[in-house]
C-alpha cells in the first residue's frame, strides 16, 4: 500500500537578521518550527536593497553539521581558513560538510542588484560530527536537469528522481533529496520520498496543491508521513523546492554555529574556537 504525504504544518517564516545585519526570512529554526530532523535551519534571503545584504556573513565557525547555499540571483564569495575560496553564482550549489570545524566568511560579491537564495543547515549523526570538512560545489550548468513531462523540469541537486536521474551532490550522511521543480499550470508531479525521511516543500513562485491543500508562494509546508508526494501547480504554474532527509533520531545540543549531541560537546566546541583550533587545518588531533 502506498501513502501520499499531506501538508501538516504551514509557515511563512519570520523576518530575521543574521551575519552583519543581513535581512532574511527564517523559515526553519524559529519558535514556530525549531527543526525537522535532520534539517536544522532554512533561511531565504531575497532583496535588491544593498543595505539588506551588504554586510554579509563575516568570519564565523561551524561544527557538527552541513550548510547548503543555493543561490537564485546575485553572487556570494566564500572563503575559509583552509585556503578554500570561490564565488557562488545564480543556480550554483555549495554543499559544505563542516564536520569538526570550519571558519569561513560568506560575503556578497556585488554592490547592488538582487541577491536571492537559500541557506539550509542539515544535521550530521554523532559518528560524522567530527569528520574532516568537505565541499561539494557545483556550477548551475553541471546540475542534472530532467524533463518529466512538457513543462515539468527538475534540477536534481541531491537524491534520485523516480525516473532514475541522480543528483550531483552525493555521499551525504542523511541521504537527502533536494529537487528544484518547475511546473506549468495544472501539471501534477509525483516523487517517492522514503518513509525514513522527513520532508518539506517551499514555494518559490506560484502555488501548489498537495492532497487538496494549497501551499502559497513563499510558504514552507512540512510533509506528513508517507512514501511519496504529489504536487499540482496552480493557475500561474509554480517553482517549488522539495527537500527530504533521513531522520537521525539523536539528541540535539545547539548553540549559535555549533550543533552537537551533548552540552559537554558544545562546551568543547567553544573552547576549541576560543583557543584558535579552528584557525588551521593541521591543528586537529582528535
Ligand atoms: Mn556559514
Amino acid at each position: 500500500m502506498t501513502t501520499s504525504r499531506k501538508i501538516i504544518t504551514v509557515s511563512p517564516g519570520r523576518p530575521a537578521s543574521d551575519g552583519d545585519g543581513v535581512k532574511l526570512t527564517r523559515l526553519m529554526g524559529t519558535p514556530d518550527i525549531k527543526h525537522l530532523d535532520p534539517f536544522l535551519l532554512l533561511d531565504n534571503f531575497e532583496s535588491d536593497k544593498p543595505d539588506d545584504y551588504i554586510g554579509g556573513f563575516p568570519t564565523h565557525p561551524h561544527r557538527g553539521f552541513e550548510t547548503v547555499t543555493y543561490l537564485l540571483a546575485g553572487r556570494m564569495r566564500h572563503k575559509d581558513n583552509a585556503g578554500h575560496e570561490g564565488v557562488i553564482n545564480p543556480g550554483d550549489v555549495q554543499w559544505m560538510t563542516a564536520g569538526r570545524g570550519i571558519l569561513h566568511s560568506e560575503m556578497p560579491e556585488q554592490q547592488d542588484g538582487l541577491l536571492q537564495g537559500f541557506q539550509l543547515w542539515i544535521n550530521l549523526p554523532a559518528k560524522d560530527k567530527m569528520t574532516a570538512p568537505r565541499y561539494q560545489e557545483y556550477a548551475a550548468a553541471h546540475i542534472p536537469r530532467e524533463t518529466v513531462a512538457p513543462g515539468v523540469e527538475i534540477k536534481v541537486i541531491s537524491g534520485t528522481t523516480d525516473q532514475g536521474v541522480e543528483g550531483i551532490v552525493r555521499g551525504i550522511a542523511t541521504a537527502p533529496l533536494f529537487l528544484d521543480i518547475t511546473l506549468t499550470k495544472g501539471q501534477p508531479f509525483s516523487q517517492q520520498v522514503p518513509k525514513s525521511h522527513n520532508g518539506f516543500l517551499y514555494v518559490i513562485e506560484g502555488r501548489v496543491s498537495v492532497e487538496g491543500m494549497e501551499l502559497k508562494e513563499r510558504h514552507l509546508g512540512i510533509l506528513g508521513t508517507g512514501d511519496h508526494v504529489t504536487l499540482t501547480a496552480g493557475a500561474e504554474g509554480a517553482r517549488v523546492l522539495l527537500l527530504a532527509g533521513q531522520r537521525i533520531d539523536e539528541p540535539i545540543a545547539r548553540s549559535g554555529p555549533f550543533v552537537m549531541n551533548t552540552e559537554a560537546e558544545l562546551k568543547q566546541a567553544y573552547q576549541d574556537y576560543r583557543s584558535g583550533r579552528f584557525n588551521g587545518e593541521d591543528q586537529w588531533d582528535y
